[in-house]
């Protein structure tokens, strides 16, 4: 049986001397592995429309177990967004960051919709040199991820005492998954959050991620809104 895919490429590895095998999210299957025969020939025709970070229509074979691409076609190549080395880096970290939250065959469209308003935005900032734009963008994605995964951070309100969070000395908890009071402050596992990074963390949960790119955020609040990300990771994965 032959099935088509909209899928966007989120790594390879190699296998054998001329095959790769591909990690693909799906907007029909979610997160799926399949193989590439022969695409670490230099002349394999369908490397082009599998690399890493490109949208593709993919059509897999599929008998037992893993199937094998047949075919594939470029919908999306993000040109701009891989001739900058540190928006590649940026995009490669958050990917990363999904493989750990998302389990294989769980569909979701919404992620998938994520990913592709992500790397388009992405693309965008890229083009016009928005250095500044992919933290933003790539937190946001983060955020967005976290929430649709079921760890949908809280800033809004105390994780402890559910009284609203009003600007002044507040701080995180990976361990509660939000923001806590100076009231509730204990010290532990408490990490202190700024203002505008608690500012910066409710504009993310309540938009789209293309409206992301408009978005200005000082550097140090940047800084801090991804030590959250990195702390909350580290907590759900261990
Ligand atoms: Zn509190």
């Amino acid at each position: 049986m032959e099935y088509k895919y909209n899928g966007i490429i989120l790594g390879k590895r190699n296998l054998g001397e001329t095959d790769r095998m591909y990690v693909i999210y799906t907007r029909e299957a979610g997160k799926i592995w399949a193989a590439g025969k022969g695409t670490r020939k230099p002349a394999a025709k369908l490397a082009g429309s599998l690399e890493s970070l490109t949208e593709s229509e993919i059509f897999i074979s599929k008998n037992r177990g893993r199937g094998n691409i047949t075919g594939a076609i470029a919908v999306d190549t993000f040109p701009f967004l891989k001739s900058k080395i540190s928006f590649l880096e940026s995009a490669f970290g958050a990917i990363g960051i999904l493989e750990k939250l998302i389990t294989d065959q769980e569909k979701d469209e919404r992620i998938y919709a994520l990913l592709k308003g992500y790397l388009a935005a992405m693309n965008k900032a890229a083009e016009e040199e928005g250095e500044d734009k992919k933290d933003i963008l790539t937190a946001g994605l983060i955020f967005k991820l976290l929430d649709f995964s079921g760890y949908r951070t809280s800033f809004e309100a105390c994780v402890k005492c559910r009284n609203k969070i009003l600007s002044g000395r507040n701080y995180f908890s990976a361990r509660l998954g939000g923001a806590v009071c100076p009231e509730c402050f204990s010290g532990l596992g408490e990490t202190r959050v700024s203002d505008g990074c608690v500012k910066m963390i409710r504009i993310i949960l309540a938009n789209k991620i293309e409206s992301l790119g408009k978005l200005k955020v000082p550097p140090a609040d940047i800084k801090n809104a991804q030590i959250v990300i990195s702390e909350q990771v580290k907590w759900i994965t261990g």
